[in-house]
Parts: C-alpha cells; sequence; structure tokens
C-alpha cells in the first residue's frame, strides 16, 4: 500500500476487506446482524447517558448511524430491513424517554430550522451515500479513470460486485452443489474463478493481459524513462508510443528487443534495457502483472531467469554493473515487500501507486470485457 502498509494474503477461508465480512464475495447476511447489532447497541447507549435531548440526537447522528453509513453501497440493504431500524431506533427513543410515545414522527427527521430534531434516518442516510458514490464516480476529474472510461464499470458494480459475479458460477456449482457449467466463459478449458479470469487464461493471455496490462505497467516506466533522459516523450503515459530503440550520448533504451549473445539463452528479452553509457551500468526492466498470490515466488523467479544474460551482456558491453530489476504488480494491484525498494533502483521518481495504477485498469477492463460475455 502507499501509505507503506503491508496486507496479509487473504488465504483464509474468510476476511476483512475494509471492514467489510468477505468470502466467496461479501458475507451481506453476516454483514448485516453484525451492522444491526452494532447500531442498536449504541443507540441504547447513547439513550442511556445523561445526555440533553439535543445532544441525544447528534450523538445517535455521529456514533450509532455511521456504523450503517460505512458499509452504504457496498452491503445491500433492503428497504424493509433499513425502516425497520429506523422503526427500533423510534421504539427504543420512546422506551428511554427521549421521544413522547405521540409525537409526530416527521418532526422527528426534520432539519431543526424546519422545526425539526434533525435524528438521521438509516435509510436516508443510506441511500444520499449511495447517490453520492454514484456522482463521485460518474464525475471523477482523474485523469486515468476518464480515460479509460472505467466509471461506467464501478458505477453499476461498485465495490466487489464484479467479482461476485465472475465467482456466481463457480459459487453456484461449488457451494451449491448446483449442476451447471461452471468452466471459463473464455476458453473452456478451466473453472472460472478470478484467478483464472484475471491471470491465467490463455485466450486472454496475448491481447488482454500483455497489450492491454503488462504494456501498459511497462509504458509508464519508459515514458519515464524517456523523461529522465530527454527522449521525445507524450504528455500522458497512455498515449506514449515507446520507440524500440532510442540512443543519445549518454543512454540507449530498447524496448521488447532481443538481446543477441553468442550463446544462445532461453531468457534474452527483457521489456526494457536501459545502458547508462557514462557510468557503464545496464538495468533489465521486467515488468509483469502475476495473480496476487504469486507475486513473491515470480519476483524472485525472474531474477534467476535473466543470470545468464546478465553475464553475457556485462561480458559482451564491457558494463560494469547489470542488474535485473522485477516490476511485479498483482493483477488485482497487490506489491511484494521489496517493491519499494525496486523502484527506487530504478531512480525515476516514480511512485508505486504509478504503476499499481495502470494494472488495476487493466484488470477492470479485462473484468469488464469477460462478464460482457454471457
Ligand atoms: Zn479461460
Amino acid at each position: 500500500m502507499p501509505d507503506g502498509a503491508v496486507m496479509r494474503n487473504a488465504e483464509e477461508s474468510r476476511y476483512k476487506y475494509l471492514g467489510v465480512l468477505e468470502v466467496d464475495g461479501i458475507k451481506h447476511d453476516q454483514m448485516k446482524d453484525q451492522v444491526k447489532k452494532e447500531y442498536t447497541r449504541r443507540v441504547r447507549n447513547i439513550l442511556k447517558s445523561k445526555l440533553n435531548g439535543g445532544n441525544i440526537i447528534s450523538a445517535i447522528n455521529s456514533r450509532a448511524v455511521s456504523v450503517v453509513r460505512y458499509g452504504a453501497g457496498i452491503i445491500k440493504w433492503t428497504k424493509n430491513e433499513l425502516e425497520e431500524m429506523d422503526r427500533k431506533t423510534r421504539k427504543l427513543m420512546t422506551m428511554y424517554g427521549a421521544q413522547h410515545p405521540k409525537a409526530d414522527v416527521d418532526r422527528l427527521y426534520l432539519k431543526r430550522y424546519d422545526g425539526g430534531r434533525d435524528l438521521l434516518g438509516v435509510e436516508d442516510c443510506v441511500q444520499a451515500e449511495v447517490n453520492s458514490l454514484d456522482k463521485y464516480l460518474c464525475a471523477s476529474e482523474e485523469n486515468m479513470l476518464k480515460e479509460v472510461n472505467i466509471s461506467s464499470i464501478l458505477e453499476n458494480k461498485k465495490h466487489g460486485q464484479s467479482r461476485e459475479d465472475i465467482q456466481k458460477r463457480n459459487l453456484r456449482k461449488r457451494v451449491y452443489g448446483e449442476d451447471i457449467d461452471s468452466s471459463c466463459r473464455v476458453c473452456g478449458a478451466a473453472e472460472e474463478t478470478v484467478a483464472h479470469i484475471v491471470s491465467e487464461c490463455q485466450k486472454l493471455a496475448q491481447k488482454e493481459y500483455k497489450e492491454v496490462r503488462h504494456d501498459n505497467v511497462a509504458k509508464v516506466i519508459h515514458w519515464k524513462l524517456c523523461e529522465k533522459w530527454g527522449f521525445e516523450k507524450s504528455d500522458k503515459w497512455y498515449t506514449h508510443k515507446p520507440e524500440k530503440v532510442l540512443e543519445s550520448n549518454e543512454c540507449k533504451i530498447l524496448w521488447d528487443l532481443p538481446i543477441q549473445t553468442d550463446k544462445t539463452l532461453e531468457h534474452n528479452r527483457p521489456d526494457i534495457t536501459v545502458i547508462e553509457k557514462k557510468s557503464k551500468k545496464c538495468l533489465l526492466i521486467d515488468p509483469a502483472c502475476p495473480f496476487d498470490t504469486r507475486i513473491e515466488r515470480k519476483e524472485e523467479e525472474k531474477c534467476n531467469n535473466y543470470c545468464d544474460l546478465k553475464y553475457e551482456i556485462a561480458r559482451m558491453w564491457r558494463m560494469k554493473e547489470v542488474e535485473v530489476i522485477p516490476v511485479f504488480v498483482g493483477a488485482l494491484g497487490s506489491v511484494t515487500k521489496d517493491f519499494e525498494k525496486w523502484i527506487q533502483k530504478l531512480d525515476l521518481g516514480i511512485a508505486a501507486e504509478k504503476l499499481q495504477k495502470p494494472c488495476l485498469l487493466g484488470t477492470a477492463r479485462i473484468i469488464r470485457k469477460v462478464l460482457d460475455i454471457k
């Protein structure tokens, strides 16, 4: 994560994502129960306190309603459930003497300047939250969001839903024992799991994984390299078209070119090769976006794969130093604990999220595309 926090591997059968319980999808029922209980507990505690009427309402608004607000737009509440919570609030208020049994219900929720008591209804609050989430996503000025028009997928999928949809067939078969075809709707050769769709499907490998996602991550790096070494580049990374070879007095940059060696090597084609002429230093930069649980292992593998090439380059080009820089971003955005170290070696002043973003946007596109196939 950008703030340095390290996320645990989510291999356990259920885990919390931003405090929301998930298994294969969000545990809606369990979450609802927890939220309802916690909400009621807080309302009751506030009512038991010695606060005056106005302060009781402020406290419910800020301390209790916030519990429900947090999951709004994520947890799928029904209108009934929310109304029920509001009813219960009123009942408790009456029980504890904070609301007269015959008092007008509408007035309780009216704004103070309209003569009301300004209590936030749980139902209104959730609705307002869902609306503003929609608005935020539609109006986002975020360049890359606009560029790839990702807001449309987020808008109707919101959090977790697309993943849920992907796993639906798999889930229906495995968990509910339904007799349906849960194989990949693209290749039909494997189970349709999240990992398969976003990183393992052979039919998506060349175009979607490579050209849409991987190359974009590589492009960001190439684009920054052009800036560093004074080569021409476009304004935005996503309109950047890397040249196969760029060369100046100081530096030479190769894009996706095999390196000719005397010995035939299996791994001889790094995505980006940078030859710093003055310092006689060579960087072999190779981004990849495997499934998140595998990034660590793959990072190690990559360094080993290029061992021979490193040696050959040092010998042929008389380099003082040849360094392999694996840039591994999980298809769902995870990075390894060494990620920061690797990108510092690039010396491009790039922040981790600048590389996580193109990868995630690529994955979002892939998911959207696959979900369109019914
Ligand atoms: Zn497939």
